[in-house]
Parts: C-alpha cells; structure tokens; sequence
C-alpha cells in the first residue's frame, strides 16, 4: 500500500503530513521523494547511511564508427548532441538520459556512461524505516532519483511518500503508480487555486485522492466547498495551532506531543482504506 502525500506548492504542510501520519502508524517506510530538498529527516531521529548511487544514461560516441550521419542530433528533443562535418558531440549538461540517441544509431557508435546524479540514503527512527533521495546540485533530472527511491518501498509494508511540491514531472513520477494520493492544502483562494491543479494531475494519472486541509481557520470555506460539490473527500482538518506551529519550528512531529493526534491520524488510514474499497 503505496500512499503519497503531495501539494500544489510548498510550505503547505505535506512534510508534516506525511511525518505525522507515518510515526502514528508506526511500523512502516517512509519515502522522502523531494529529492531537491528532503527535509523529512529534520523531524526525525536518525541516523542517515548512504546505500545507492544513482546514475542516469549519458552517451558516448565512438568516433571511429560515427559516420557523422546526424541522425541522434535530429532525433534530441534537448539538442544535447551536435554533429558538425568533423564531430559529433555530446553536451552532458543538456542530455536528459533519454538513451534515444544510442537505439536509433545506425553505426552502433554510442555506448553509454553513467553519470551520477544522485544517491539514496536509508536511516530508522523507531520502528519507521526511512529512504531518502538526494540530488546533486546542479542536476536538472530529478525524476530518475525519485524512481529509484521509490524502489525503496516493500510490497508487505505500508509506504508513505512525501512528494516534491507543484504538479511538474517531478511530483507526476513520485504520485503515478502509488494507491493513494493525500492532496494538502491550505484554506486560501492560493491554496485553492493549487489544489485544483493537482487534482486534474491526480485525476490524469488515475490515482485515487482526499485532501487534507492545514492551518484551518486562517482563510475562508471555498476549498472545504469546493470539495463538496466535486464530491472529493476531506480526511482531517489540522487547525491553525500555535502549540503545532511551535512544534515544527523545533522539528518535533506534533503526534509526538500531542497524542491525541496520533489516534486521529489513524483513523485517517482507516478512512483511506474505505475510501479506496469504494473506488474499487
Ligand atoms: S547517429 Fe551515430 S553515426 Fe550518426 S552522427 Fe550520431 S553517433 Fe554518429
Ligand atoms: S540520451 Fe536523450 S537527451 Fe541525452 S543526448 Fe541522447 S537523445 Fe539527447
């Protein structure tokens, strides 16, 4: 059972979500997909060990074989090869990983060389084991990392996956093939505004949805409308709490300190399972 938690734009409260509901269920994996910016580890005890190196396709032209055809040079969408009347050339920087370019090689002059774009790290705090991605910076290519953490998750286990914010490629590779997507939003025409958006992205990809509103009470009931006419459901309610807000600015997951909550946070995997036995 693969459920991710995202959000049409950050600081919306995903990360709290996802941390909350994980040490409330208690013997899980928790996935920390925004590789740009993990940030799930700051509110947990850990102690972080680096497990895999991810690498992504990077070609290499062979330029005894290389004809200077042109062929992989028409055929990137990225322009990350250019073949002049003396070379073919290949720009890393611009190359998406595609591996395009050596399939439709008539010479089978590209070979490929894995670039290292990131790496995967694994710690545990309790009984939550706990992946994380990391991109290096300066990488463009998130995706390839968030699929390899992804890889992380045991079919036996309850997997929780923190998703990177907006609803661009990185967020469609961590939600698409996951069970259920927790959509966090915020009680605002913006938060509003963004949660539209993921939902047509939800919606697209197939993925069944509910949404949680954060910091209710700070805005206006346009979301929780919204939600009832589209006939979307709201698990949970997290008001605009200055014990809660103190919390994180500490790193302490509030289910921690506040035990009531973690009772509620279970009950909302309950309202998850129904929610998906209806859609079955
Ligand atoms: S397609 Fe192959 S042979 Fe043609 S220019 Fe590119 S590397 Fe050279
Ligand atoms: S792997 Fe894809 S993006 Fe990279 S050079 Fe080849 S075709 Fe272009």
């Amino acid at each position: 059972m693969k459920i991710a938690v995202a959000s049409g734009k950050g600081g919306t409260g995903k990360t709290t979500v996802a941390v909350n509901l994980a040490l409330s269920l208690g013997n899980v994996q928790l996935l920390d997909c925004d590789v740009e910016e993990p940030d799930c580890q700051h509110f947990l005890d850990l102690n972080l060990e680096d497990v895999e190196v991810v690498k992504s396709f990077l070609p290499v032209i062979d330029a005894e074989k290389c004809n200077l055809c042109g062929r992989c040079a028409e055929l990137c969408h990225w322009n990350a090869i250019v073949v002049t009347p003396q070379k073919a050339t290949v720009f890393p920087e611009l190359c998406h990983g595609c591996g395009l370019c050596a399939r439709a090689c008539p010479q089978g002059a590209i070979s490929e060389k894995g670039k290292v774009i990131g790496k995967i790290q694994r710690g545990k705090s309790g009984e939550v084991e706990f992946y994380q991605g990391v991109l290096t910076v300066g990488e463009p290519l998130s995706p390839p990392v968030i699929r390899a953490v992804k890889k992380k998750a045991k079919e036996d286990r309850i997997t929780i996956i923190d998703a990177p914010p907006g609803n661009a490629c990185p967020a469609v590779a961590t939600v698409e093939e996951t069970d259920f997507c927790i959509l966090v939003t915020e009680p605002t025409p913006f938060g509003l505004h963004d949660l539209k958006f993921s939902i047509r992205m939800v919606n697209e990809l197939g993925v069944p949805h509910a949404v949680i509103v954060n910091r209710a009470g700070i805005g206006d009931n346009r979301v929780e409308d919204y939600c009832e006419r589209e006939g979307i459901p709201i698990l949970m309610s997290i008001p605009n709490d200055r014990k809660i807000a103190h919390l994180y600015s500490q790193g302490i997951p509030f289910v921690k300190k506040m035990p009531e909550w973690k009772d509620k946070f279970v009950m909302l995997y309950d309202k998850i399972i129904r929610i998906m036995e209806e859609v079955a």
